[in-house]
C-alpha cells in the first residue's frame, strides 16, 4: 500500500552498493525504517533529500509482512541547511534525533513529538541554544514520550509538598519525595527552587540562578534518564563536550 506523509529524517546509512536505509519520524505513523533503492547513485531521484535532519514530504510503499518500508519519492520541505555551520548545532540535531529514535517504537504515531522535533530542528538552525534550552527541550520530549519525571507529588505517598520542600528527588523512582518519605527512601537533595523551575520554565527565576539550574538540572536529568530509561545516547557525550 502506498502512503503519503511528511517526515523528519533521524539518521541514514548506506546499504549495499547503492541503497540507503533511512530512519524517518513521520507525522502520521511515527518512526519508520525505510529503504531507498538506488539512493546512493540516482542523484535525480532523491537529489539530496534523504539526508539527516531534513524535513520531507515522502511517499512510501508498505507491505504488511515487511519490517521496512520502501521509499518511493521524497521532496524537500525544509532542508537541514544551517545545522552544518557548527559542531554544536550538528551535535544538538544529532542528540534530539537520537533521543527520538531510541525512545520511540516503530509505527507508533505521536504527532506532538513530531511537532516538537520539527520545532527543535528548526530552532537549532536559527538560535544558539543555551544549556537551559537543551534541558527544557529534553523535558518536553520526555513529556511527549510519557516519561516526564514527577515534579508534582511524592512518588511514594502521593502527597504534594510545599514549594520550599521540593528538594528531594529520587532518580530511581522517577520523581520527587515529600520530606517524610525522604527520611527513609534514597534520593538526592537539590537546591531550593531548582525543581519548581524544571517543572515550569515560566517559574520566577530569582529562586535559583541559571548556573545552578544548568549544572544541577543537568545532573538530575542525566541520573533520571540513566536509571529510568536505561539508554545511553552516543550523541550525548559529544554534545556535552561541545556545550561544556
Ligand atoms: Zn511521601
Amino acid at each position: 500500500m502506498l502512503h503519503k506523509d511528511e517526515a523528519l529524517i533521524l539518521s541514514t546509512r548506506a546499504f549495499g552498493e547503492s541503497d540507503k536505509i533511512v530512519k524517518l519520524y513521520t507525522l502520521n505513523s511515527g518512526k519508520l525504517t525505510g529503504i531507498a533503492k538506488g539512493a546512493k547513485n540516482s542523484r535525480k531521484r532523491f537529489a539530496n533529500t534523504l539526508e539527516p535532519f531534513n524535513h520531507i514530504d515522502v511517499e512510501y510503499f508498505e507491505k504488511s509482512t515487511a519490517t521496512m518500508v520502501r521509499i518511493e519519492n521524497a521532496d524537500l520541505k525544509e532542508s537541514n541547511s544551517g545545522i552544518e555551520v557548527s559542531l554544536k548545532r550538528a551535535c544538538l540535531a544529532g542528540f534530539f534525533s537520537e533521543f527520538t529514535e531510541r525512545l520511540t517504537k516503530e509505527k507508533e504515531k505521536n504527532q506532538a513529538l513530531f511537532h516538537l522535533l520539527e520545532t527543535i530542528l528548526h530552532a537549532v538552525k536559527h538560535v544558539e541554544f543555551r544549556t537551559v534550552d537543551i534541558l527544557y527541550y529534553e523535558l518536553q520530549m520526555l513529556n511527549h514520550l510519557g516519561y516526564m519525571p514527577n515534579f508534582v507529588s511524592c512518588v511514594y505517598c502521593g502527597k504534594k509538598p510545599g514549594e520550599l520542600e521540593l528538594v528531594h528527588f529520587s532518580p530511581q523512582r522517577g520523581g520527587i519525595l515529600c520530606p517524610g518519605c525522604s527520611r527513609t527512601i534514597p534520593h538526592r537533595t537539590y537546591p531550593q527552587g531548582l525543581i519548581p523551575r524544571l517543572a515550569s520554565p515560566d517559574h520566577p527565576a530569582e529562586a535559583v540562578s541559571d548556573d545552578v539550574l544548568e549544572r544541577k538540572g543537568r545532573e538530575l536529568l542525566e541520573e533520571f534518564i540513566s536509571f529510568h530509561l536505561d539508554v545511553e545516547f552516543k550523541s550525548y557525550r559529544l554534545l556535552r563536550s561541545v556545550t561544556g
